[in-house]
This record gives C-alpha cells, structure tokens and sequence, in this order.
C-alpha cells in the first residue's frame, strides 16, 4: 500500500469515550504511515468522530462534512470517514446522504480502521455498523498528551436510560480483563505517563461481564478490585475513573478511594435529575435519597473529596416542581462543578417519541436557572482553596500566559501558576492557591526550606 507521506486529520466531538477512540484511531493510521495534519483542508484523510449527544454537535458534522465533500471533487483521492455515534445511528442512509463518503463505521469498530481502510483503498465504499465483539486493543494510541492518559476498561453499557443512545450505538457491556489494563498501564507508566483515568460508559459495571465469583456470590473482578490490581502500576501517579452510576456505586469502592493513595479524591457521578418521578421516567434505577447517601459515604470518608455530575433539565413531563427538586439536590450537596444540558430528543431513544416534550423556551429558562446556581455552588467550594496548599500534576503551558503553566489539583480543579514549562511538564507540583474562580485557581509554587535540626 502506497500510503507514505499522506496526512490525516481527525476531528472529535463529544465524549471522553470518543476522545480515547480517536487517539487509538490515530494510532493506527500513524502505524500505518500517515502524519497528523492539523489543518483538515490539507489531509488526504479525514475522519470526524461523532457524537449524538450534544445538540449542535451532529449539524456542525454535516456542515464540516459537506466542505470536505465539495473538496473530494477537486481531490478525489481524498478519504473520507464518518466514525462513533452519528455513524452508527445513521449507517447506510449517511451514505445517501454523502456519497463522496468512503467509510461509515461505529465505534465498536475503531480497532479494526486498518482492515476497513485497506478495503477503502482497494476501491470499496464501507458501512461498518454491526455489532462486533470487541477483540484486546493491540494498537497502540497516539495520545494527546504525554502526562495523562485515559484507558478503556469497560465499553458499552446494558442500561436502558429513555433519553440516551449509547446502549443503540456501543452495544452491549464488554469488559477488558484486569491483566490487559495492567500491562497497558505498566506500558504508559514506562512512556513516562503520570496519571491514569479508567474509562467506562457505566464503570461501574466492570467486570461483571468476566467469570468467577466470590464464595459470597460477589463477582471476582469488579472496578474495586481493579483498583487494587492496578495501584502499584510504576511511574503512574494518579488515579481517576469515571463515569460512575449512583444505582450501582458501592461503599466498598468509597472504601478502597480513601485507602489508596493514588486515587484522587474526585467523584464524577451524574445524577441527572432531583427528582423521582424523573429519575424513574429516565430508568436511571435509583431515588435522589439513594444519590444523597453516596455523597454524604463519600464525604464521610474524604471530608474534602470533590465532586461533579451531571444534570438534565427539561425532560419530557418535568414540572416546575419537579425542576426545583433539581435545584434544591444542587444547592444541599454544593457540587465543584456540574455539566448540565436542556434535554434534546435524540432519535431511537424511548423519551424522543414522548407527547410531553417541554418547549424551548421553558428548557432554556430552567437551564439558566441551574447554571446560575451552578456557578454559585462552585465558587463556594472554590473558597477552601484559598491559602491552602494543593499537589498540581502540570501538564501543560497556560495558552494565554507563556510565563505560567497549568495543571490539576487532585480534586479535578484546572491551577496555573508561574513556572517554565520545559522543567515542571509532568512534574507533581506543591503550590500555594493565592486566587480562586469559580472553576480555576491560581497559586504560587511553595519553595521547601531547609530544616536544620
Ligand atoms: S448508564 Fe444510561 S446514560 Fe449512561 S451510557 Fe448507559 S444508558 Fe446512557
């Protein structure tokens, strides 16, 4: 295959998941000889990584997809690829309408671009929707960045919650065996990787999918165990995971997050609404009562631990006082940061068809509403930070100021502060939070001082 010297370039909406998917994607095509080309106009590859989640995601796909597609006329050795969501969602029909498109494929099917692609070149229009069993990552991503990285341990989800479409599009659960996220971790830790994040649509249900039980009936390898499994990992410093399910977050894991050093005091778990008679309309499995349990476990363990999730508002039927239910659950648990969205039907979804769609208007406002509490919420959190000293992994230059660079603090919260990037990359930082904002801080490195004893 003569693909040496070709560029190609990927653009990535939505998820963390998408985002791992289109590091291995890259991976593979650099394996396979092409550069990355940051401007897409001047790839011979394009491959845009979709999602249905986000509202305006899927139309800036078609608005993207329709230059390339005027392109490949005056270029017509110009690949072009559709992959994740809207791909395996619309399959064929994307084909209908895009026929300069060369490859539709789902995300169960990242790990097999190099066979889809060859039979590209050998003239083949592709569609690769089916449902495959995901075979172990033998590829190699190309990562974003070399101080943190995200590794897949689990993909699909079994849930049925009414508004969503990943089970439709990533299948069902399948989850990756401990030895394997072990030896890809050993593997980041020896590139010089400093932290770790474990991935999953629903983490918490890793491993259930894997044999062997406990004599008391308890899988043998769920997320908790993975955690101890893969602590030790050399050179990895830190570790997150996400995303977590409040129906299937146990106490035994709060347990093992407070007893492992490398596990940063940071929960991600959405609850999506206050409210029961919503969360029961979403199938999400649990009450707001079950949701306030966890935090108040998880602050019972880690006073300071932080927290996030994520929130829909306008869901078909939502009240007024339903909403404010949602207002009252952010305002009690004070969360360091919440995405939140106004609900959008997304199609193949049981919620889409619902007669008792809010109006716009009505989303839009309640959404305002909870932002503004949002923003609020956080700033309070913020304030523990002043004058505290907090561990920083840096990770990069801040973009807007060359003099500072920019990091995280354990719980989750972007930092800058002074310092030469070319020294600090990769560096665990101790610095002094001398500013804060609602969703940043910036501080000062602390110099140890010798003691003389
Ligand atoms: S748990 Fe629910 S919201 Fe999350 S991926 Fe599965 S179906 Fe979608």
């Amino acid at each position: 295959m003569t693909t040496f010297n070709r560029r190609y370039h990927i653009t990535t909406f939505g998820c963390q998941m998408n985002k791992a998917d289109s590091e291995r994607m890259a991976g593979i095509l650099e394996d396979m000889g092409f550069e990355w080309s940051e401007d897409p106009n001047q790839a011979d590859l394009v491959l845009y990584n979709t999602c249905t989640i986000r509202d305006n995601a899927e139309q800036k796909v078609y608005s993207y997809l329709g230059r390339q597609a005027k392109r490949k006329h005056e270029h017509p050795e110009l690949t072009l690829v559709v992959a994740g969501c809207v791909a395996q969602q619309e399959g064929e029909s994307l084909l209908r309408r895009v026929p300069e498109l060369d490859l539709v494929m789902g995300p169960q099917h990242a790990n097999r671009l190099q066979d889809l692609l060859e039979q590209v070149f050998a003239g083949n229009q592709i569609v690769a929707t089916e449902p495959i069993h995901i075979v172990e990552d033998i590829t190699k991503p190309r990562r974003d960045s070399t101080v943190t990285a995200w590794v897949n341990v689990i993909y699909g989800c079994n849930e049925r919650c009414t508004y969503c479409v990943v089970p439709n599009v990533r299948g069902v659960e399948q989850s990756r065996t401990p030895e394997a996220i072990r030896a890809e971790m050993v593997e980041l830790g020896r590139q010089g990787f400093k932290e770790v994040t474990l991935l999953g649509q629903n983490i918490d249900a890793y491993g259930r999918d894997l044999p062997g039980t406990t004599p008391e009936g308890r899988h043998l390898h769920t997320l908790t165990d993975l955690l101890y499994d893969v602590h030790d990992v050399p050179g990895i410093e830190r570790l997150r995971f996400a995303t977590s399910h409040p129906r299937y977050f146990t106490e035994r894991l709060i347990r093992a997050c407070a007893e492992l050093p490398k596990v940063c005091e940071h929960f991600h778990i959405p609850f999506q609404s206050g409210d029961n008679e919503v969360l029961k309309q979403m199938s999400r499995g649990y009450t707001q009562e079950k949701y306030r349990r966890i935090i108040d476990t998880i602050r019972r363990y880690m006073p300071d631990a932080s927290i996030s999730a994520d929130a829909i508002v306008g869901f078909p039927g939502e009240t007024e006082a339903q909403f404010e239910n949602t207002l009252k659950l952010v305002d009690d648990i004070g969360f360091d940061h919440l995405n939140t969205a106004a609900y959008s039907p997304r199609p193949g979804t049981p919620a889409a068809v619902w007669e008792n769609q809010l109006s716009e208007e009505v989303k839009s406002d309640r959404l305002q509403r909870l932002n503004h509490l949002v923003a609020i919420k956080a700033s309070e959190r913020s304030q523990r930070y002043l004058g505290r000293t907090e561990e920083v992994l840096v990770e990069d230059q801040n973009p807007k100021d060359p003099a500072q660079v920019m990091g995280r603090t354990r719980g989750n919260r972007l930092t800058f502060f002074p310092g030469n990037i070319a020294e600090l990359k990769g560096k665990l930082v101790q610095v002094k939070i001398t500013e804060i904002r609602a969703f940043s801080l910036t501080g000062e490195v602390v110099v140890r001082q010798p003691v003389t004893i």
